[in-house]
């Protein structure tokens, strides 16, 4: 989020206007879908460590749920407003709809620094969340997932509070779990996996191999550390990688596995690691590479470097990266951009596996989740690609006509609008 008057709600409706303009939308229909349908605001008494009391304001959005119960992660972070967690839980709504999951949108933050939690206080703020929220939430309402800095111990105390505070057990109310409380088999790599999906995908389309592709990956931590390593181990050449503290660039490619070690074991930075050069996040956008995969926060591809990047594709690991004005020149470029709501959907998509087996009761393994991800993800990349060859336009608007249209049917057919 590097400018300071950047509003992403803005950028979210710029998105969906267009979509909705090209559609053909009816007024009432443009107007309905421009906002969230419930939005709730929470302040949040915690006691610290010290033994004061600490006030966190929060937020839950369930913006659209005509397809379904409200689905999302919950963020933690210090810039968190109602109106990043709006565009949160907005581009949640056509996510769902491009993989056609049965689920509606939703998106949950607490505005803190998790850096400077102990555990305790963490899992204090946890419980404190759901002891004001959870009472809007179900398995057949909405339901939270892991998001920036919140982990599946942060579920697990989430759940613990729901289900003691509810008095029976309903594992599907949170995904994103620890496997022993109903989490599914690969829903930790599951947005990674789904990345590499989309970049196999690419590699059919356009015929640019992801062996030997020399690849620029923006942020390290649970999306960006494990795509580094799965595309490391099919042969593309990973030559940045960045965390907050600052970047590593090496032409020759980097040592993924003792880039993890390393980071895992100064608590995830990268300064100080010698198997590259130190550089920028800001000089990771615009190094020359053939792919580039932003997983980290929104706003990074902006007007202002736009024209710089130099990867011929640009995969969006993290949600909103490019602004649209970044989109449109992107696009003159011909810069083959593969949005946020199709490329990290895998992990909405194995949360929505986990809510499937939470409601049977039952495990599946690891391969069938895979190959369940990847059928999802492989089909959804088809009809946005369809699409996008149909308007001869860019993938975004593509994945967007899909999603918006869905949505909007399902809106008529009970009859809103
Ligand atoms: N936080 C992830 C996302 O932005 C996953 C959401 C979920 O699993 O519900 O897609």
């Amino acid at each position: 989020m590097s400018e300071t008057n950047y509003n992403p709600f803005r950028t979210a409706q710029a998105q969906l206007d267009q979509a909705m303009e090209v559609l053909g939308l009816e007024p009432s229909m443009r107007e309905l879908l421009r906002w969230p349908m419930r939005e709730y605001r929470y302040r949040l008494p915690v006691r610290m460590d010290s033994g004061e009391v600490q006030i966190f304001d929060s937020y839950r959005v369930q913006y659209n749920h005509a397809r379904g119960p409200t689905k999302g992660g919950l963020r933690w972070h210090p810039d968190e407003t109602i109106d990043t967690v709006r565009a949160l839980a907005c581009w949640m709504t056509w996510k769902c709809a491009v993989l056609d999951l049965p689920l509606g949108g939703g998106k949950g933050g607490v505005t803190c620094n998790p850096t400077s939690l102990s555990t305790s206080e963490k899992e204090r703020l946890a419980r404190a969340y759901i002891r004001a929220a959870g009472h809007r939430m179900s398995v057949d309402r909405d339901v939270p997932a892991p998001d920036v800095h919140t982990t599946p111990q942060i579920m697990a105390w989430m759940l613990d509070e729901y289900e003691t505070m509810m008095g029976y057990h309903h594992s599907g109310v949170i995904t994103g779990k620890p496997i022993p409380l109903g989490g599914s088999a690969g829903r930790n790599e599951a947005t990674s996996l789904g990345g590499v999906v989309v970049a196999r995908e690419v590699e059919r389309v356009l015929g640019h191999p992801i062996k030997g592709a020399r690849c620029a990956i923006q942020g390290f931590g649970n999306v960006g550390g494990i795509l580094a390593r799965l595309l490391h181990e099919r042969g593309a050449k990973v030559i940045a990688i960045s965390a907050v503290d600052g970047a590593i660039f090496n032409e020759g490619g980097i040592d993924i596995p003792a880039a993890l070690t390393y980071y895992n074991r100064k608590m995830q930075q990268l300064g100080g690691f010698d198997g590259g050069d130190a550089t920028t996040n800001e000089q990771l956008l615009t190094c020359d590479c053939d792919m580039l995969f932003p997983a980290a926060l929104e706003n990074v591809i902006t007007e202002s470097n736009a024209n710089a990047i130099q990867a011929k594709v640009v995969i969006e690991m993290a949600n909103g990266p490019t602004t649209p004005e970044a989109d449109k020149i992107l696009h003159q470029r011909g810069v083959f951009v593969v949005p946020d709501i199709l490329a990290n959907a895998g992990g909405v998509t194995v949360s929505y596996l986990e809510q499937v087996q939470n409601t049977y009761n039952y495990h599946w393994s690891l391969k069938d989740v895979h190959s369940e991800l990847e059928r999802r993800m492989t089909s959804a990349f088809k009809d946005v690609y369809a699409e996008y060859e149909r308007i001869d336009g860019p993938m975004r608007l593509a994945a967007y006509l899909l999603a918006v249209e869905r949505v909007a049917e399902a809106c008529r057919l009970r009859g809103w609008v």
